[in-house]
């Protein structure tokens, strides 16, 4: 006997990336940010007081709000903090998508693989869009979404898993195609390590309709944390509010969060090593002779050329990496079959990298 609903037991839940237990390993495979958070986040951990422990904290962490808006030109009313990045795809979805009268959510293919998980827990239908050849969005990409009646798109820029940036020229004319219609989620999980960014689409008066996901977990190194935050149009971050948890983000994570923005000069530095890093990286195993897109992003989506034997295909590279505790990522996916994800790492791991793909051969 199974007591859950229909769509539940029928669901393919979310398969993140391996967490090996050791940290003797190369881990190149969840994009986590290669170095440490600056001090000033673990100092602030440190000294949260037992009397901020026993209370609630301040539900809608106030203070982060004010120094986001501060750190991004917004007024607070346009910050919503969140448990990780996914609990605001998690509220997107919950506040925006309308399953009783078919409102679906729409997703540009391939992406990432979570989006269409959360509405099959809400048992929200799913509008898969193919993007083109080059992972750009398809021209008709708004008339998509609009015939098949959806009423949040999730995009991600730059694009995981390609790392390609979307001109912020798209995301403006996609968002006034939708506007009145649809809420557009422009996931900037990986901005930190890009040219550019979509607030400007903010700051545009007639757009009401445009949130923005940020996280902690990459540009910040805080992975283990769990704090992310979006950023949008005060109407739908309003909406946003009314359906999070109560305490939807700890005391701990709040005081961290705020020393993280207060810090980003610190964190920047690890953006530029990272960046650095791509360039070297994408250049050497181009030099290799894989196929690597560029990469506005901490990893690069790379095809291995077909080798000799014709046996050396994606996945075996992946294993033979593996079995030397080298872990990169690799799906099993249309358009990505051929293909492996790496995430930037140090010069150190990325020279081991290296150094194992010589082996192998
Ligand atoms: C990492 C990531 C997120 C957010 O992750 P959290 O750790 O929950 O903040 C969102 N979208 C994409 C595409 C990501 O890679």
């Amino acid at each position: 006997m199974s007591y859950e609903r229909d769509n539940i037991r029928k669901l393919h839940a979310y398969a993140p990336g391996e967490q090996p237990a050791t940290t003797k390993v190369v881990k190149l495979n969840t994009n986590e940010n290669p170095y440490p958070p600056a001090d000033a986040v673990l100092r602030a951990i440190r000294e949260v007081a037992a009397e901020s422990l026993r209370r609630y904290p301040p539900p809608r962490a106030d203070q982060f709000r004010a120094v986001a808006a501060r750190v991004h030109g917004l007024s607070p009313d346009q910050v919503i903090a969140t448990n990780g990045g996914d609990e605001l795809l998690r509220l997107m979805v919950s506040v925006f998508c309308n399953p009783a009268r078919g409102g679906g959510l729409a997703v540009a293919e391939p992406s990432y693989s979570l989006y269409p998980v959360l509405a099959d827990i809400h048992d929200t239908s799913v509008a898969r869009i193919a993007l083109r050849e080059d992972f750009s969005l398809p021209d008709a990409f708004a008339q998509q979404v609009l015939a098949a009646g959806c009423r949040l798109v999730m995009i991600v820029n730059p694009h995981a898993p390609s790392g390609r940036l979307e001109p912020i020229d798209t995301l403006r004319s996609l968002a006034h195609s939708l506007r009145g219609e649809a809420v557009l989620l422009i996931d900037e999980a990986y901005v930190d390590f890009a040219r550019s960014d979509a607030l400007p689409l903010l700051r545009d008066p007639a757009l009401d309709n445009v949130v923005l996901l940020r996280t902690l977990s990459k540009g910040y190194s805080l992975a283990g944390l769990r704090f992310g935050y979006g950023l949008g149009a005060s109407g739908v971050v309003a909406a946003l509010d009314k359906a999070r948890d109560s305490y939807n983000t700890d005391i701990l994570s709040q005081h961290a969060a705020v020393a993280a923005l207060e810090s980003r000069d610190v964190a920047a530095l690890s953006w530029n090593k990272v960046i650095a890093e791509r360039t070297r990286l994408t250049q050497a195993l181009r030099s290799r002779r894989w196929t690597v897109l560029d990469s506005d992003s901490n990893f690069v989506l790379a095809t291995p050329e077909a080798l000799r034997q014709g046996s050396s295909t994606a996945s075996t590279i992946y294993a033979a990496l593996k079995s030397r505790n080298i872990f990169v990522r690799y799906f099993d996916q249309d358009r990505l079959r051929d293909k492996l994800r790496i995430t930037v790492g140090t010069p150190e791991q990325n020279d081991a990298l290296l150094a194992a793909l010589d082996e192998i051969g």
